[in-house]
């Protein structure tokens, strides 16, 4: 087959232009990406081969490869895992199959300053892009496990890339990179150094369970040609006792497992002993990513056994509403076949998950008690996700809620939880009361508060979709009920209102005419016109019957087609 020569989607040529006029000034990365893939590719050989008897691959001596040419200024990275056949190669480089792409180009456009730029390339994953931040070219050369003929993909990063067939490639991938020449004021950015890769995979690759080797200097000084040296002491941190780890090396593993550049928010360990062993590290992210809430999000732990990953995104490990907790899982006793189906059915998946939650959950509990800041920090990015679980985790419900905190028209910008209410709670108040809505301003401009604010009765400000359908499930706490200022009849006459049941009554009688015209021009708009002791100023408002859907309840249904 000639070499075919194809265009890059608009998408991947706007994100290489912003490699090559790299924004990000921490270069080093670029390494640590091709050295990720790399360790991902021999992952998915060993599962390849220990699943398919059939393929015909030599798994003995697993790893990767580094080697530099100074005089060329090249850099390869190669390593011997599962390969990509020519289409994988078209699809996995030549396009941006995230679908998050433009939504993180916009997000870039957005992103005030450097730093915040950073941020997104990590959170985004650019991964093997990244290398035309130091590369002015880029060749891969790749075999598929199992197949006999290879690929070269080519590009210098601009409008094009080029594929072609090759026939005698080794079996796996090796990328080479064309290094930009060299800046004679800043030698620390010589990655044709074999000092510079070594700190380099040092610092970020180190827990990379496959061997990283530098390739001996074939020009060596020496007389003997020195052997391959492993650069990563690849061991699991997980199965590391805590002072043996620093924070830098967890935080390098959560980057790899969470495709996030900043460091989490905080750092889980839990080892299970007993009959179904198994050790865990999970991380929260300190930030949200942007399609937490869409259909396509991967969740997931990565589940290993005895140290081999089985599986990338294990959904079983987690609830749902733990979908943005990142991590490891590595236990002793399962098999090495399972699939996901059998997975969600297994009896120590399931324990596992039982007992992760809840330390999850206290975990958020002790953030709460011992570090406000960071607390509200993780709140804020995921609390609209956390409350998921109050209405399918009822076993955890109460933990929750202890971890669960809202608005309130009691302080502008400190939110309270639930317990906190209920101790601010006036003599004669006997619910909790709240307001569902878009935004809190538009819930403190609506009539419905009126009463409220004019009473000085606490009312929590609840703005996220899920809000609307936990506190109707969820119903009371602490023996007191959560009420909807919206929905039914409110009454405030028990904390000293104006209107007494006599006066009432008399002023139902005087208004019977008015109200009965009322309903009849309303017709079928409403279900009935009452007198209400809820308003101060305003002369009308629209109220659900305490059963009815809220109206943005409603809407919500309605776009799900229901
Ligand atoms: P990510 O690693 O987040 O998927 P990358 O841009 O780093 O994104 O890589 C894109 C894809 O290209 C990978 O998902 C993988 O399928 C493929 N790929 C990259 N490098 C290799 C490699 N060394 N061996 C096999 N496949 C690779
Ligand atoms: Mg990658």
């Amino acid at each position: 087959m000639p070499t075919e020569t194809f265009e890059f989607q608009v998408e991947a040529r706007q994100l290489l232009q912003l490699m090559i006029h790299s924004v990000y000034s921490n270069k080093d990365v670029f390494l640590r990406e091709l050295v990720s893939n790399a360790s991902d590719a021999l992952d998915k050989l060993r599962l390849a081969a220990l699943r398919d008897d059939g393929l015909d691959v030599d798994t003995s001596d697993l790893h990767i490869e580094i080697e530099t040419d100074p005089e060329a200024r090249t850099l390869t990275v190669r390593d011997n895992g599962i390969g990509m056949s020519y289409e994988e190669v078209g699809q996995l480089i030549g396009t941006i199959a995230h679908s998050g792409t433009a939504q993180f180009l916009k997000e870039l456009q957005e992103a005030k300053d450097a730093a915040g730029a950073e941020g997104l390339i990590g959170q985004f994953g650019v991964g093997f892009y990244s290398g035309f931040m130091v590369a002015d070219e880029m060749t891969l050369v790749t075999r598929r496990a199992g197949e006999d003929r290879g690929t070269r993909w080519s590009s210098r990063g601009e409008g094009t890339y080029t594929l072609e067939t090759v026939d005698d490639a080794p079996q796996g991938t090796s990328v080479t990179l064309h290094l930009k020449p060299a800046d004679p004021e800043n030698q620390l950015h010589d990655y044709t150094s074999p000092w510079k890769i070594r700190e380099i995979v040092k610092r970020y690759s180190d827990f990379i369970t496959w061997p990283v080797r530098m390739a001996p200097d074939s020009k060596g000084e020496g007389e003997e040609t020195p052997g391959p040296e492993t650069l990563n002491s690849m061991k699991a941190l997980w199965a590391r006792s805590r002072d043996e780890v620093s924070d830098e090396e967890y935080h390098e593993l959560y980057k790899h497992v969470g495709h996030d550049w900043r460091p989490p928010l905080e750092t889980v360990r839990l080892q299970a002993e007993g009959t179904f062993e198994y050790q865990a590290l999970l991380f929260l992210p300190e930030h949200a990513p942007h399609d937490l809430f869409t259909q396509g999000y991967r969740r997931g732990l990565q589940l290993y056994v005895k140290r081999v990953l089985i599986m990338d995104d294990c959904e079983a490990l987690l609830p749902p509403y733990l979908r943005f907790v990142k991590g490891v899982v590595d236990a002793q006793d399962l098999s090495l076949n399972v699939s996901r189906e059998i997975l969600q059915q297994d009896r120590h998946i399931r324990m596992i998950q039982r007992r992760l939650t809840k330390k999850v959950l206290s975990t958020v509990k002790d953030l709460k008690a011992k570090d406000a800041e960071r607390y509200a920090t993780f709140w804020r990015e995921f609390g609209a996700v956390v409350k998921e679980g109050l209405l399918s985790d009822t076993e955890n419900r109460d933990a929750i809620l202890a971890v669960a905190s809202f608005a309130s028209t009691h302080a502008e910008d400190e939110p309270t939880t639930l317990q906190q209410y209920v101790e601010r709670m006036g003599d004669g108040q006997d619910d909790i009361y709240y307001m569902t809505g878009e935004s809190r301003e538009s819930i403190e401009n609506s009539p419905h508060m009126e009463a409220f604010r004019a009473k000085g009765v606490e009312v929590l400000l609840l703005t996220d979709p899920v809000d609307e359908v936990w506190v109707d499930a969820v119903g009371e706490f602490e023996g007191k009920r959560l009420r909807s200022v919206a929905k039914g009849e409110v009454d405030l006459d028990a904390q000293g209102d104006v209107a007494s049941g006599e006066e009432r009554e008399k002023q139902g009688e005087e208004f019977a005419g008015l109200l009965g015209w009322m309903k009849e021009q309303l017709g079928d708009e409403v279900k009935d016109v009452r007198l209400s002791s809820r308003l101060t100023v305003s002369p009308a408002c629209v109220v659900s019957d305490a059963h009815d859907l809220t109206p943005a309840l409603e809407s919500m249904y309605r776009a799900m087609g229901q």
